[in-house]
């Protein structure tokens, strides 16, 4: 799954993207990443790409992707070529998810999220340890789907039980071994500290869900595989991600892909200190432009200046 850099296309320019997923309208979080996107790659004299990120089906709509191409234009974020579009791109996703299971460090799991929170729940109370979640805050899985036996899992799965696949961490960090986890580093330019290199902690993220029950991916395998077969050299996108970072080095590491540059920036808070988001209510880019502001005025309330 390795690419060389012959396959990087033209010069050695580096390649940047904004991916925001087509599930509601930018609003001004999107806006600084856009920004600061077009800003650095323009500083840098490299290429910025729009992806849109859709694997989601049921909340991805195609009035969305329009709405975003048309709010990146006013705000005069222009990118090289055509969008990737990730519902056209299912089958690369799966060739990175076989490789993983061809060496053994995927497992199906057929848990409804109903089973995992209540394994996690029952395993707190069993133990008086409160429960560990992983960076995003969500419960880390208990483990139930790993301990089963190959026949068990053959018939559930010619029964038609729905599977996720899950990695398995504990796996995944042996395959890459001592020397390969010590190098599990990514480099940072992100606001304020001036570049560093930062240690990766995947294991934070225990056996990390990598495809959905209902969709065939995950944004953590999606994007990984977009990052490398895009020839992307450096990832700008929010302090939220920050920790996934260390999981997607990870995965890099797995599949043989190189390491990009990332850069996380911070993120625009609302009123009471909470990320801006739909449902909380931060105005649409539409909304602002709506009541009169101007591009310039958008870059000035994401505290990039005039
Ligand atoms: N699609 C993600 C979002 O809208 C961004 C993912 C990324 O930049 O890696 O938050």
């Amino acid at each position: 799954m390795g690419r060389t850099d012959h396959d990087r296309g033209s010069g050695d320019g580096r390649v940047f993207r904004f991916a925001p997923s087509p599930n509601g309208l930018l609003h001004l979080g999107h806006a600084l990443s856009a920004l600061l996107n077009r800003d650095i790659a323009r500083a840098e004299g490299g290429r910025l790409l729009l992806r849109l990120e859709d694997i989601d089906r049921e909340r991805c709509r195609e009035a969305f992707a329009t709405a975003i191409v048309d709010d990146l234009r006013w705000l005069d974020v222009a990118w090289t070529g055509t969008p990737r579009r990730q519902s056209e791109h299912f089958a690369a996703y799966r060739s990175a998810l076989d490789a993983l299971a061809a060496r053994r460090l995927v497992f199906p799991c057929f848990c409804t999220r109903g089973a995992v929170l209540a394994a996690s729940a029952a395993k707190a109370a069993a133990t008086g340890v409160p429960r560990p979640t992983d960076p995003d805050g969500a419960p880390l899985y208990v483990g139930t789907c790993r301990q089963l036996s190959s026949a068990e899992r053959a018939r559930r799965i010619a029964e038609g039980r729905p599977a996720a696949l899950r990695l398995d961490m504990a796996a995944a960090l042996e395959a890459v071994g001592a020397e390969g986890r010590r190098s599990l580093r990514w480099r940072e330019c992100g606001d304020g500290a001036g570049e560093r290199d930062v240690p990766a902690e995947p294991a934070a993220w225990g056996d990390a869900m990598l495809a959905r029950r209902d969709v065939p991916t995950s944004y953590h395998v999606s994007v990984v595989v977009d990052d490398a077969l895009q020839g992307v050299t450096d990832v700008v996108r929010g302090r939220d991600l920050f920790h996934a970072t260390g999981l997607h080095r990870l995965l890099q590491t797995l599949l043989g892909f190189p390491a990009p540059r990332y850069h996380h920036h911070r993120l625009v808070l609302d009123a009471g200190g909470h990320k801006l988001s739909k449902s909380r209510g931060a105005p649409s880019l539409r909304d602002l432009r709506r009541e009169g502001l101007s591009p310039a005025d958008i870059r000035r309330l994401v505290g990039l200046g005039g």
